[in-house]
């Protein structure tokens, strides 16, 4: 790895780990993935929720957007996937109207489902349509005991979360079981879990406890799934206030820096990912654009750009919580960069 980058330019603590380890700063390449955040709105208020959503936040992305999203989506060829979030991304009526149209364009479709959506009014028919649209569906699931998911996740979310992923299962998802997804062409309904620690610590390697999901939720529920996905919880928003009111905040970072593995770098999400938040602000990631970041490329919104390839070679904004994503095995939205 280039060690071009000098110390003394270091701005940020993240920015001063990578000079430390003799690694050089943060580029994109061309970007691949397009991630569309549909809004804060969500039928739960999680305890480790960077995005702050709830039942009660009324950002939702309007039409306008969605049809520039599709519009320059239409523009990028380089764009081979939507990866699309919230809050819950379904409960905005115009989820529909961006899933239908990315479909139409021929690019893959992530959906970052928290489960329990599946039982809310009007998602009925939610399951057969994700099958549909061969959306991939990753899905939180903090723990296969109900008394650890609840503690995150709200009363009563683990028994709504094992419900839905039997719904999922009825209609064809989770079947590829620890087979990994081909890099291109369709995925048709996989379902991968997320996994995230529930306290400052890193999560434990995810090969090792994908097998102890497998067998759990299999055993215990008849469900089955993908792959598991293991997420580094960052130090922002609800997570961090936790932590400080633990007076654990300190600590964490600190394991975040202890933590840094050089090779996670190459991997990081933002090499190959836009961000557009719920008002079509772009920022290098769904972290960034929660903490109003801006994009290290320059343009302030999606009405300020006609074709993601334009950012290829351009700089990424870093923060002292990009650590997050470089620590142990590395974390990004596709789980263990180092796995
Ligand atoms: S389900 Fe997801 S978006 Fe909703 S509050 Fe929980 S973590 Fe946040
Ligand atoms: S927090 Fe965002 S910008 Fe920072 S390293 Fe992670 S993905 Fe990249």
């Amino acid at each position: 790895m280039s060690s071009a980058f000098s110390p003394s330019r270091a701005s940020n603590r993240f920015d001063a780990t990578l000079a430390a380890h003799g690694v050089a700063p943060l580029s994109r390449r061309t970007p691949t993935t397009l991630q569309v955040n549909m809004g804060k709105l969500c039928n739960q208020a999680c305890r480790h929720c960077h995005v702050d959503a709830s039942p009660t936040r009324t950002e939702l992305m309007d039409a306008a957007t969605v049809e520039r999203v599709l519009a320059v989506l239409e523009a990028s060829p380089c764009i081979e996937h939507v990866d699309i979030t919230g809050g819950a991304p379904e409960m905005n009526p115009r989820f529909r109207m961006l899933v239908d149209g990315v479909h139409a364009r021929g690019r893959r479709i992530t959906v970052r489902c928290n489960l329990t959506v599946l039982f809310e009014e009007g998602q009925d028919d939610l399951a057969e349509y994700y099958a549909a649209h061969d959306a991939t569906i990753i899905a939180s699931l903090p723990c296969y005991t109900a008394a650890n998911t609840d503690t995150q996740r709200g009363s009563g979310a683990f028994g709504r979360s094992i419900a839905a992923l039997l719904a999922l299962n009825a209609v064809g998802y989770g079947d590829h079981q620890g087979a990994k997804a081909p890099s291109d062409g369709p995925a048709p309904r996989r379902l991968n879990l997320v996994y995230n620690p529930l306290g400052p610590s890193l999560p434990p390697p995810q090969a090792s406890l994908e097998a102890d999901y497998r067998e759990r939720l299999r055993t215990d529920f008849n469900v089955v799934f993908d792959e598991l996905l293991t997420i580094t919880n960052m130090p922002i928003h609800r997570f961090a206030d936790d932590l400080e009111r633990q007076g654990k905040l300190g600590e964490y970072e600190q394991l975040l820096v202890d933590s840094f593995s050089p090779q996670t770098v190459q991997q990081v999400m933002c090499r190959d990912l836009v961000s557009v938040d719920w008002d079509g602000k772009l920022a290098d990631c769904d972290f960034h654009q929660m903490l109003d970041i801006p994009l290290g490329a320059g343009a302030k919104s999606i009405f300020d750009v006609d074709d993601f390839a334009t950012f290829a070679g351009s700089s990424i904004t870093t923060a002292a919580h990009c650590l997050g994503c470089t620590a142990g095995q590395g974390s990004s939205c596709g789980g263990a960069l180092d796995g």
